[in-house]
């Protein structure tokens, strides 16, 4: 492109973006209707009584006023609850209150309630794509996922998956990058994780397993009594501001930074059935205000964590890297792990191919960018 070709194409694109500086000729019409998140599906939109109040039941995997991802679900619930001036009303349930915390799903599904907050990766029992919803180690940071998300091809993806239990999702936030976990000991090499027992979910639970690891499903309130009993010698949980809630550093105070996700997704998900007989405006109000918790739940936990590491460090608890050598070892599990998935699963082998193709354009771009100023700011 020459540098007229360059100047014509830029004036049509702002053009496009404030239009009232234009001349009509150089207008170029916007479809308004489509827009990133709205679906397209023409079964959403159905039985429309427009002046109905409508209550929604809403259950959340997280106790009544859990940090960041229980408050975060209850300003989306006052939020959508002020912006649609009272037509909606959100009914919080957090874990247990209504449903098991890891029964919201079916509940859900099958119409118990009509909308759930929780993570993808809970449900890889039912289709081992699900936890690629939630992300991939040594995948996608919150930025990149989103974008992938909503440009890239994989909400569509992740609603055409879900569509088959009766449910539509939205994004519901975000962990940001999580840190690798809290040790008992310090690793000093791969040989010093072979048979450890950890407790890591997901599909970093799977690739920790490939490179020697013993991986443990604990309940969240048994893991500090676990790891200070030695019953196991590793926990990963999200980072600084909710670790230390947990009070990891007193019992395993060896923590290193993750590979295994590095930018978690967490679920807002309705009833299909449920979603489609609301009204347009109404099905607009709970996108928008699930865009609002999507972002937002991701700069609380980037603000929460600054702090945080600050009292962890006033704790003298720093922060450790990985030897070089376990990292190759977690490089060629995860390679394993997709391969087995793949030839076992049409699904996930459909839904990788489809990440893998936005993160390798992805890695470019972030390496060329955002990795060349990191390392020298
Ligand atoms: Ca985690």
């Amino acid at each position: 492109m020459n540098r007229r070709e360059f100047i014509t194409s830029t004036t049509t694109a702002s053009c496009a973006v404030a239009l009232g500086a234009c001349n009509d000729s150089d207008r170029q019409a916007i479809d308004y209707s489509k827009h990133p998140g709205k679906s397209t599906d023409k079964s959403l939109h159905v039985n429309v009584n427009k002046n109905k109040k409508t209550t929604i039941k809403l259950a959340t995997s997280w106790p009544a006023h859990f940090p960041i991802m229980g408050t975060g679900v209850e300003k989306f619930a006052s939020r959508v609850n002020t912006i649609s001036s009272g037509s909606l009303e959100i009914k919080l349930y957090p874990k247990n209150t209504l449903v098991p915390a890891l029964a919201v799903f079916d509940a859900c599904s099958s119409g118990q309630i009509d909308a759930f907050h929780s993570g993808p990766y809970y449900w890889k029992g039912k289709n081992s794509a699900f936890s690629l919803f939630s992300g991939l180690p040594f995948g996608f940071t919150a930025e990149e996922i989103n974008s992938w998300m909503l440009f890239g091809g994989g909400l569509d993806l992740w609603r055409e998956q879900y569509a088959k239990y009766n449910l539509h999702p939205f994004m519901g936030g975000n962990t940001n990058i999580q840190m690798g976990g809290w040790y008992r000991k310090p690793i000093e090499s791969l040989a010093d994780m072979q048979g450890l027992k950890m407790r890591i979910p997901g599909l970093g639970g799977e690739v920790f397993s490939k490179m020697g690891v013993n991986p443990i499903l604990l309940p969240a309130g048994e893991i500090y009594t676990s790891l200070e009993r030695g019953v196991i010698d590793a926990t990963e949980w999200v980072g600084p501001a909710l670790d230390i809630k947990m009070g990891f550093h007193k019992v395993a105070p060896y923590y290193y930074s993750g590979w295994h996700e590095p930018g978690s997704i967490l679920e807002l998900t309705f009833n299909k059935q449920f979603f489609s007989k609301l009204s347009l405006e109404q099905q607009a109000m709970i996108e928008v205000a699930s865009s609002e918790i999507n972002s937002n739940m991701t700069y609380e936990f980037h603000a929460q964590n600054i702090q945080a590491l600050q009292e962890l460090k006033n704790m003298n608890i720093s922060i450790l890297e990985y030897p070089s050598d376990v990292i190759e070892a977690g490089k060629i599990a995860l390679k394993e792990v997709v391969s087995d998935l793949s030839s076992k699963n049409r699904d996930f082998e459909k839904v990788y191919e489809s990440i893998d193709k936005h993160l390798s354009l992805s890695k470019e771009w972030s390496d060329a960018s955002l990795k060349y100023f990191l390392n020298n700011r």
